[in-house]
């Protein structure tokens, strides 16, 4: 089984300590490790995959709790740089009741940004099957640069690359500039991961389907849907669709339910192995069914990294799962 190689940020979320308050009264947090990347890689771990995190943190207390996390997930960490003069991201982040989530963000010195495109491993990067992307990161950087190289040397060699916007509109100025930048590297995509609001961010249309041909019309092959509760459609380039409904669970916190669905349908395609057009559809519907799981399962836990099943709790949860509801 490859690797997934996962770029971008690696950052501490600091989570409130009490729900149902607006961002600017919440009295106090506690720090947990985020980015959606990391979130991915880690998912892939827990499950017993293999992953690499491409990202530079600060020679920090906050740098220090991210490596030794992502090691106790399994993620291969000896690939992350560490800077002297720059910090850690942190973002700070206030939870409604319903579970949805406001963020601010503390980046202008971050670390992560200073990643350039020196700093790949390319010979690490052969070993992976799949290159996995964020918008995140995506900011006017050296960390974009090095993002538009290692997807440049995966389109020569024929890696899988998956992108998930998953949009922080508070993280630009400019939302255009956004816009125009997903669109831009949309082409790079053989995986397109969407929700809902970023369908109708990116196309201004909140009906997919009326968009598919346009985001078909480069190289990507599969496009993800996901439906939040309501579950995920799994779009191909030859018109075909499947459909899973979600799990009905209690939801406890959303954080990473996203990044917990992808990263468990990228495990299950690497240990697949197979080429993306040789999947049969019904492994695809299995692979969507699981992923669906495994973010619901996410969802009944605080915080995110914390939060992903390794096999054997999923195995349990999928047993539960199956004797309850839908
Ligand atoms: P995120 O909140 O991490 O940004 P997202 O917006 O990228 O997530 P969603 O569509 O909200 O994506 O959720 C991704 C997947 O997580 C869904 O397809 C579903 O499988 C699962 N999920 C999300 N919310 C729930 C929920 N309330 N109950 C059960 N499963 C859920």
């Amino acid at each position: 089984m490859k690797k997934l190689c996962a770029i971008g940020e690696a950052l501490i979320d600091f989570i409130p300590n009490e729900k149902g308050k607006r961002l600017k009264n919440v009295g106090s947090f506690r720090q947990v490790v985020g980015g959606a990347p990391t979130n991915v890689a880690a998912s892939v771990a827990r499950l017993g995959g293999e992953s690499i995190v491409l990202t530079k943190l600060g020679e920090d207390a906050f740098g220090d709790n991210i490596v030794d996390t992502l090691n106790e997930c399994g993620i291969d960490t000896c690939y992350i740089k560490r800077s002297k003069d720059l910090d850690t991201s942190l973002a700070f982040v206030s939870l409604s009741d319903d579970g949805n989530r406001d963020f601010k963000f503390y980046r202008k010195t971050a670390a992560d940004l200073d990643y350039s495109k020196d700093d790949l491993p390319f010979e690490a990067i052969d070993d992976c099957g799949i290159i996995h992307f964020c918008s995140v990161s995506l900011v006017e950087s050296k960390m974009k640069d090095a993002h538009i190289a290692l997807l440049e040397y995966a389109l020569k060699h024929q890696l899988v690359i998956s992108f998930d916007p998953n949009l922080r509109l508070s993280l630009w100025e400019d939302h255009e500039a956004l816009k125009k930048t997903v669109h831009d590297f949309i082409p790079y995509a053989d995986i397109l991961k969407l929700s809902d609001e970023e369908v109708e961010f990116i196309t201004g249309n909140t009906d997919i389907t009326k968009e598919l041909g346009k985001l078909f019309q480069h190289r990507c092959k599969l496009i993800i849907y996901t439906q939040g509760k309501e579950g995920a459609t799994l779009y191909f380039r030859d018109g075909r669709s499947v459909y899973c409904p979600g799990y009905s669970v209690d939801v406890v916190d959303t954080t990473g339910a996203g990044d917990s669905f992808i990263g468990a349908f990228l495990y299950k395609l690497l240990e697949d192995e197979k080429d993306l057009d040789k999947i049969a559809i019904e492994d695809y519907q299995s692979y969507l069914d699981f992923a669906n799981c495994y973010a619901a399962h996410t969802t009944t836990k605080e915080g995110a990294l914390n939060a992903l099943a390794n096999q054997k709790e999923m195995n349990s949860f999928i047993n539960t799962i199956k004797k309850g509801s839908r």
